[in-house]
Order: C-alpha cells, then sequence, then structure tokens
C-alpha cells in the first residue's frame, strides 16, 4: 500500500521504516533538510527510561519500545543505544519516583533500591538529604538520537524510499485522500500519517489547544576533573528532585553530559524560535544546583533551543480523519517510544490496527501490546 507521511523526525522515519518492513510504500515529505536539525529528534541523546510515575500505560510501552528498538538495531546493522539504566530519587511517600516504584511493582518489572549512603558512594557528584533513597533500574539508558535519525535515513535511502525534503505540506485533505505540496502540487495515496511534530497543529487548527507548540532550552556542560569518572560510569538521572522536573545524560561513547529542566519550557512557534539567550544555558544548569556537590566546578558548554508540541496532560495526541492518521503533542517524551511508535503506526494506517486501540495505546491507556 502506498502511504505518505509527513515529517521526518524520529515518529515519521521510523513510520517509513516499520512500512517498507510491512511490504509498504512510504513516501516521506520534509519541510527541512534531512536530518532536520530544527525538529525535536535532533540532538545528541535521549533517555530512555521505565520509571513513569502512576502512568501504567507508558511503563508498559517502554518494555514494548526496547523490543522495537531492538528490531531497529537489527536492520541498522549498529546499536546507536547505551544501556547504563537510570536511577530517580524519592524524598517523599508518594512522590514521582515512589509511585514509580509502585508502578514497577504492579507490573513486575525488576528495579534495585539504594539508601542516601549507597548513592553517595556510587555517585559522589550528587548529593541527596538523608531520607532519600534512589531507584535504580538496570533497562534504560541513552538513545543516541542524532545517530539513530542519520542512521534511518541511509536505510531508507538504500531501500529506494522516497524521501522528499526540502517540501512543505501545506494543507491535508482526508476526505481526498491528498496532500497539498508547498509547489502546489497534490499528492495522493491510501493512507496518510502525519507526525509534524510541534508543527501539527499548523496543519491541523482544532489540535493547537492540545499539541502546544513549545520551546525547550537543555545545556551541555564538562563536570570538574575530580568527577568525570564517576559521570562517565553513571545511570540516566531521570528524576533528582522534587524541587524541580530535572534530569541529566551522562556523557557515553563521545557524548556529552547534559542537563535539561522541564520546568525551564515556553509557548512558541516552531517557525520562529527566539534564539538561544544569554544566561538561558546557565539557567537549566542552576536548577542542578541543590543536588550536585561542587556545582561550581562545571563549565557550561552550550545550550540548544528545541521545539516540541505538549499536550496539557502529557498524553499523546492521536487521531484519525478518513485515511489520515495523526500523531502529536508528543510533549517531552516520545522519542524513547519513537521505534514501536512507527510500527503500530504503520500497522494502524494500513488497516492491521483498528484506530480506536492504537489510540488508547498512544494516550498511556493500554497494556502491554500483546496484552491489548
Ligand atoms: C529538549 C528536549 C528533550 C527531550 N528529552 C526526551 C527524552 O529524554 N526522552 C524522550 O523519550 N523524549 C524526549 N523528548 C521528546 C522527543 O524528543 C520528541 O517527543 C520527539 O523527538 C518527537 O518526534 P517527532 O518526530 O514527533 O517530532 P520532530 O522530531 O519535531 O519531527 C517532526 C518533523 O516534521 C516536520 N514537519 C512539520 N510540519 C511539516 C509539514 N507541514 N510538511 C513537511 N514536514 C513537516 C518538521 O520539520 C520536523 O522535522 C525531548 C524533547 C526535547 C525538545
Amino acid at each position: 500500500m502506498k502511504v505518505l507521511v509527513v515529517g521526518g523526525g524520529i515518529v515519521g522515519l521510523a513510520t517509513a521504516w516499520a512500512l517498507v518492513r510491512q511490504g509498504h510504500d512510504p513516501v516521506l515529505f520534509e519541510q527541512g533538510p534531512l536530518p532536520h536539525e530544527g525538529g525535536a529528534s535532533y540532538d545528541q541523546h535521549r533517555l530512555i527510561r521505565l520509571p513513569y510515575a502512576d502512568q501504567r500505560g507508558y511503563c508498559a510501552m517502554v518494555i514494548d519500545a526496547l523490543a522495537a528498538w531492538d528490531r531497529l538495531w537489527d536492520d541498522l546493522g549498529e546499536t546507536p543505544y547505551a544501556e547504563i539504566g537510570s536511577l530517580a530519587v524519592s524524598t517523599e511517600e508518594n512522590d514521582w519516583t515512589d509511585l514509580s516504584r509502585v508502578t514497577l511493582d504492579a507490573l513486575g518489572l525488576d528495579y534495585e533500591t539504594f539508601d542516601a549512603g549507597d548513592i553517595h558512594a556510587r555517585y559522589p557528584f550528587l548529593t541527596v538529604p538523608q531520607e532519600a533513597w534512589g531507584l535504580f533500574n538496570r533497562r534504560g539508558g541513552l538513545l543516541f538520537a542524532d545517530r539513530i535519525v542519520e542512521s534511518l535515513i541511509r536505510y531508507l535511502r538504500q531501500r529506494g524510499v522516497r524521501l522528499r525534503e526540502e517540501t512543505r505540506i501545506v494543507s491535508v485533505d482526508p476526505a481526498a485522500g491528498c496532500v497539498s505540496l508547498d509547489d502546489g502540487s497534490r499528492e495522493s495515496a491510501e493512507a496518510i500519517v502525519v507526525a509534524a511534530g510541534a508543527w501539527t497543529a499548523k496543519l491541523f487548527p482544532e489540535l493547537a489547544r492540545r499539541a502546544v507548540p513549545h520551546r525547550q532550552v537543555v545545556a551541555y556542560l564538562e563536570p570538574p576533573e575530580h568527577h568525570a569518572e564517576a559521570w562517565a560510569a553513571a545511570p540516566a538521572m531521570v528524576h533528582l528532585s522534587n524541587a524541580a522536573d530535572i534530569y541529566a545524560a551522562p556523557p557515553a561513547e563521545g557524548s556529552e553530559l547534559k542537563f535539561g529542566s522541564g520546568t525551564h519550557r515556553r509557548p512558541g512557534d516552531p517557525d520562529s524560535l527566539e534564539s538561544l539567550g544569554k544566561d538561558e544555558a546557565a539557567a537549566v544548569a542552576a536548577a542542578f544546583r541543590d543536588v550536585l556537590r561542587d556545582f561550581d566546578d562545571y563549565t557550561i558548554l552550550r545550550g540548544r533551543v528545541c521545539p516540541y508540541g505538549v499536550s496539557p496532560d502529557e498524553r499523546f495526541v492521536a487521531e484519525r480523519n478518513g485515511g489520515v492518521t495523526v500523531i502529536g503533542g508528543c510533549s517531552g517524551h516520545m522519542f524513547k517510544f519513537g521505534a514501536v511508535m512507527g510500527e503500530e503506526l504503520a500497522k494502524t494506517a494500513t488497516g492491521e490496527r483498528p484506530f480506536e486501540a492504537f489510540r488508547d495505546w498512544a494516550e498511556g491507556r493500554g497494556g502491554r501490546l500483546e496484552e491489548d
């Protein structure tokens, strides 16, 4: 079946990969170059982690996501993934990390817990209160996002998939089953998948409140020399404090130490994102002051601005109209699901999977895929 895919980020590229695997004929449109550095999917890394507070559906989805990444690595012939595990810190009953532990128990998934002394011994760069405890998951870690995106593009090109870069889709017509291109031409197919990231509401204004374009900043840092070795052996830090929504990607396989803060984001038009302010990287890093020993010894290397579409409850937005399937509102957590989302979108677009089941799963209301 011919399927048009709008968007060349991780979701669009993985959908094209899955369509090829399932014997279909995708044509992918990307308004920018490929890879598109101005999208949400192009950065040194994205985290994949099992803890998901009380969001059982997304926690279960991570297990299926890991299996889908393995299928992708087999096809790509490389593994741009470091399974370094993840650490989340709890300081109060029923906080994000504690709820994650309850969810892991409910799903029968393994984890280890560390007390504050263990945390300080294993991760001497951290400073946590005496009552804190850590939730460590062996599975999960760092997905090297830019390497994955580049490798997928190579894979699709080698298989003769039409990748139409620098081609903006200006409208989608579900009734006619076609898209209009910025040169005035139209292309039709039996099915269309729209994975337009922060640009979703530009094509579907009715989704403007459910997939709100945002601007986010991450900071790259160099740790002080006396903490460099410990950082290089550290897991992904997914929830370090209840006071600030902060996470860190440790350096691995040549990537750099990166800090992010969910609270730093703000709404912004992805076509005219304000460039990095002078002190913005420092402002992101400052959120780590209370959890890092020797914070003032870190060197800020640079910041990076990224666009993404955020849904108010952080559940992905899935919509269907005729033969058009839209996925949006990917918020700060879609990359980890890229491969499995591509597979499930491909099945849904081609009629192998009922849309309603896909939507429930994508909204984090399902379970493991084989149980759906
Ligand atoms: C700072 C930051 C940190 C994050 N950290 C994590 C993390 O640790 N773990 C995690 O799982 N997720 C994380 N995320 C979220 C994750 O990166 C995104 O959810 C994911 O990359 C979205 O992929 P996408 O393909 O939907 O969007 P994008 O990568 O933005 O791709 C959409 C593409 O569609 C193209 N496009 C849009 N409209 C059109 C059109 N009309 N015609 C043609 N092309 C079009 C765009 O140019 C763009 O290239 C983070 C996001 C950010 C910004």
